[in-house]
């Protein structure tokens, strides 16, 4: 950064620089509070399958409502748990509270269906994730079947080596992986094939200009038969419109999830669709 302002270098200092950086650390200071004052929550996400409408699946997302700043969205947070270290604590608290979460609704007598937790990459390459993952799992009685890990393309391929091996790790455990936000980063096909995943989703850039940009529907097109043929299911995120919808169904995407049938909910509301009628087709 320091190199891009170059010769006006004394812009490092100025008096906005340091505004961020101590709203950087106020909130730092903040989010290291917030599993213990109960600011964090988990709001569900349907995933959707194409073909009959039901669903199929849902994603676990990360809510922090501090009582002075607000909501404060995982696109800020996330980040900052990262670099700080605070992931390790957060992350686990997010897959202890959906594994817990899931099992309650199968005790219910709901369907049984899978939770996606998204994995970090600090959480990835963590020496004991296995070992937490399988105490979590055995803590809240879920079978690890139900538990899926959504871990995004750049995030595997910063250790490509390593991750390998830890996804071979989670697959023994009975515990799927899906690869997040993909096409937006750059993956080796060659390591690709390596991976022991069982879904692709394709990052809601590409979904978003279904179907009028050309290229876009080109590389959606291209993310399913590529996933088709490592015997992946491929997932839409991000499908906001019947458009959006149709176009994926009609070139055998296996699944959506996105505005178009529901945004991420709180639990308990979670639970009432999971229950209710409409679950049983939501369009
Ligand atoms: P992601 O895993 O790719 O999650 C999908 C994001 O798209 C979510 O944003 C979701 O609310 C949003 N979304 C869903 N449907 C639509 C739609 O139709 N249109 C649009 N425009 N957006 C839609 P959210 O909840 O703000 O989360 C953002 C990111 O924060 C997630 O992206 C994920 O990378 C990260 N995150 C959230 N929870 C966790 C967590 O527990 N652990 C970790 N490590 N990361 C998390
Ligand atoms: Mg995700
Ligand atoms: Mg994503
Ligand atoms: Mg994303």
């Amino acid at each position: 950064r320091a190199k891009e302002v170059g010769r006006n270098s004394y812009r490092y200092y100025s008096p906005a620089m340091n505004r961020d950086a101590q709203e950087r650390l106020a909130l730092e200071s903040a989010l290291s509070g917030a599993i213990e004052n109960h600011q964090l929550s988990i709001h569900y996400q349907p995933k959707v399958d194409i073909l009959s409408n039901r669903i199929s699946g849902m994603e676990a997302l990360l809510r922090w409502r501090h009582p002075t700043l607000g909501d404060v969205p995982p696109q800020r947070f996330i980040p900052l748990a990262e670099d700080t270290g605070l992931i390790h604590s957060i992350g686990y608290w997010a897959m202890r509270t959906a594994c817990a979460q899931n099992r309650a609704w199968q005790v219910s007598g709901s369907a049984r269906l899978k939770v996606a937790v998204n994995l970090s990459v600090r959480q990835l390459v963590d020496d004991r994730l296995i070992d937490n993952i399988s105490a979590i799992l055995e803590e809240t009685g879920l079978e690890a079947c139900y538990l899926e890990l959504e871990i995004t393309e750049t995030a595997v391929m910063a250790e490509p080596d390593k991750a390998v091996q830890v996804l071979k790790n989670l697959q023994q455990l009975g515990v799927s992986v899906a690869i997040d936000d993909f096409g937006a980063g750059y993956s080796s096909l060659s390591y690709l094939k390596q991976f022991p995943i069982r879904a692709v989703k394709i990052d809601q850039s590409f979904v978003q200009a279904l179907p009028s940009s050309h290229s876009d529907s080109a590389i959606t097109k291209a993310i399913i038969s590529l996933a088709h043929s490592m015997e992946c299911s491929v997932i839409a995120e991000g499908t906001e419109t019947r458009q959006q919808f149709e176009f994926l169904r009609e070139h055998a995407c296996d699944s959506v999830q996105g505005f178009y049938f529901s945004e991420p909910m709180p639990a308990d509301k979670f639970g009432k669709l999971l229950r209710s009628e409409e679950n049983l087709r939501l369009h």
